[in-house]
């Protein structure tokens, strides 16, 4: 069995103080790792505190983003090696947000995979749809074309490390939630994706998140799908109570 992993994409909220406050909160209420896996993405401003915070906790800390270069010119951004640097396990890469504001392409994406790949990062790729694309017809085309550019030139052992996210553009921040079979519906053909690309074998490791408005009371249900073994949680995971709800579902899947 897939282990569940949960993460919480705090994307541009919160202040330092409010942080440490959260993480007080639920850091040894967090479920063993053996039973679910715990993210929180925080903003890269707070990310050393927290790494130094969670340190032998159950909760790994993980970026929103990241260049995919070492080092550079590169004024504003911030780099793989910086972030291996200070104890950050994970990287959101090619979120929907980043691709429609900040330009991102499956070029850029899959070069940021291959950068977090070489300094010890796992990377949780997003994949989804418009709403235009799903009312016609081109959700399956467009997120399979998403996986096979953004996991270009992987190993097999780094593809079963990745960790997808599927999440259907409409549906993030909106309230509105894929129902659970069409969730499972696309988590499945993205994981028939990598299996003609990468193997069976690849295909049974990966970890599939679904997001997109995920609060307590949905969660069961997503997470009860053949296809779904996790949650990229953004507005829900950014109070203690409910962040340690969805945990709590994760561990119970
Ligand atoms: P949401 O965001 O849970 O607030 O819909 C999800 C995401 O953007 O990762």
């Amino acid at each position: 069995m897939r282990k569940p992993i949960i993460a919480g994409n705090w994307k541009m909220y919160k202040t330092l103080s409010e942080a440490k406050t959260f993480v007080e909160e639920i850091k040894g209420l967090a479920p063993d790792y053996e039973k679910v896996d715990t993210v929180i993405c925080a903003p890269a401003l707070f990310l050393e505190q927290l790494t130094q915070e969670l340190s032998g906790s159950n909760i790994h800390v993980g970026a929103q983003n990241m260049h995919y270069e070492n080092e550079g010119a590169y004024t504003g951004e911030v780099s793989p090696v910086q972030l291996a640097d200070i104890g950050v396990d994970y990287v959101i890469l090619g979120h929907s947000e980043r691709r429609q504001y900040f330009n991102e392409t499956d070029d850029g994406v899959n070069k940021k995979v291959l950068a977090a790949f070489a300094n010890s990062l796992t990377p949780i790729v997003c994949v989804g749809e418009t709403l235009d694309e799903r009312e016609t017809g081109n959700t399956t085309s467009k997120v399979e074309g998403q996986v096979e550019k953004g996991l270009a030139n992987l190993t097999e052992d780094q593809v079963k490390q990745t960790v997808i996210a599927y999440e259907p553009i409409w549906a993030i921040g909106t309230g509105k939630t894929a129902t659970s079979e069409d969730a499972n519906e696309v988590c499945g053909a993205i994981r028939s994706k990598v299996e003609s690309l990468f193997g069976q074998q690849v295909a049974d490791a990966v970890r599939i998140q679904y997001g997109g408005s995920v609060k307590p009371e949905n969660i069961r249900e997503l997470l009860a799908m053949e296809h779904i073994d996790g949650a990229l949680v953004g507005g829900a995971s950014l109070q203690s109570s409910s962040f340690l709800k969805l945990l709590e579902a994760g561990a119970n899947v």
